[in-house]
């Protein structure tokens, strides 16, 4: 658990552990809900927790923090409302969010690592490796203090942000359940999406865990040959491995899995790599979400053209493969991930 100056951040804890917290300060076991809900309202100090009494209050204070981030920086798209957040946690380390508005309701990408050792060479989270994992408060902290920024209900989460939420997964487990919490923000797991660049053995572990959670998987090439020069996760688990244990997934939860394919020029876009993707994918219970790749200041890649992306959707779609363009939110602002911290 983070500790800062000897106090914990108590939006780590669940409504269990704070139970026993009352019990340790002699308080009635109810106080524990009241404090679950404030905190789940994104109240940033105990002194705003109007029906507690003040002695609890300032033993609180002794003890805990309220860990939301600071705001360090903010970027608003002018064409669509995207906003892009750079926060800063107690220890200094930086991570991003965004919140996008979609028709079907408000949206948060948010960070489960500080950077990111994945090593995916199209990326600019990872450019100075991994830093440290993110605990479940500040995972909550990211959506509450959105919330608190933009003045906006947020009713789905993306765990696509900064990091490999599959190399954090206790945490990020703890997150899940917090944010599921009825006493607390109670939002729905089929609300949530968490993304992995393919770490086989967790999916496994996801599907008992979380059936109800949505998987995408960051698939970005149909072979091993291709997936291997960008992905050096693909070094450690083979295609055949990977689509195997997201077969599995399918198979055990009764959910469609999300691949997302990041459509870089002249490295996965041709009609040959279309082909071969929906030959593997065909008949599965399955939807390709074609992302033009947000291109990264000193990187060498460029996105695939319209043109480019359409063929390859006709090419999946004439195998009856569920295809969606992802719509490029925020391309006026540092949209990739990793771009606001690094250039900040
Ligand atoms: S794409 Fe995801 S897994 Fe790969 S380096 Fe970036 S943050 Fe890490």
């Amino acid at each position: 658990m983070t500790t800062v100056n000897g106090k914990h951040n108590i939006l780590s804890l669940n409504i269990d552990m704070l139970k026993q917290v009352m019990l340790e300060y002699g308080e009635a076991a109810f106080r524990a809900k009241q404090i679950f809900g404030w905190l789940a309202k994104g109240t940033e100090s105990f002194e705003a927790m109007g029906n507690i009494p003040s002695k609890l209050r300032s033993r609180l204070n002794e003890d805990y923090y309220i860990g939301l981030p600071e705001l360090v920086r903010m970027q608003e798209s002018k064409t669509d409302g995207t906003i892009k957040v750079l926060y800063e946690f107690e220890d200094g380390r930086r991570v991003e969010s965004v919140f996008m508005k979609y028709s079907y309701g408000n949206s948060i990408c948010i960070s489960s690592q500080v950077g990111c050792r994945m090593g995916c060479t199209f990326c600019a989270s990872t450019i100075n490796g991994l830093e440290r994992g993110l605990s479940r408060g500040e995972m909550l902290g990211e959506v509450l203090k959105m919330r608190n920024i933009t003045g906006e209900n947020i009713n789905h989460i993306v765990i696509m942000g900064m990091g490999e939420p599959f190399d954090n997964y206790e945490e990020v487990s703890g997150f899940l359940r917090l944010i599921n919490d009825k006493d607390g923000y109670n939002l729905s797991m089929r609300n949530i999406t968490v993304s992995t660049c393919g770490l086989v053995p967790v999916i496994e572990q996801f599907g008992e865990d979380f059936p109800q959670v949505n998987l995408a998987v960051s698939l970005h090439a149909p072979n091993d040959d291709i997936r291997c020069e960008t992905m050096p996760v693909a070094r450690k688990y083979s295609h055949a491995e990977l689509l195997k244990a997201c077969r599995d997934y399918t198979e055990k939860t009764g959910r469609r899995i999300s691949f997302e394919y990041s459509m870089i020029n002249g490295v996965n876009d041709s009609d040959e790599c279309a082909k071969e993707l929906a030959a593997k994918l065909k008949g599965w219970l399955t939807h390709v979400n074609l992302i033009p790749l947000n291109e990264v200041k000193g990187k060498d890649y460029n996105a695939s053209d319209k043109r480019r992306i359409a063929n390859f959707k006709s090419i999946l779609e004439a195998s009856n493969i569920a295809v969606t363009v992802r719509r490029t939110l925020g391309s006026d602002i540092d949209a990739a991930c990793g771009q606001l911290r690094n250039n900040s």
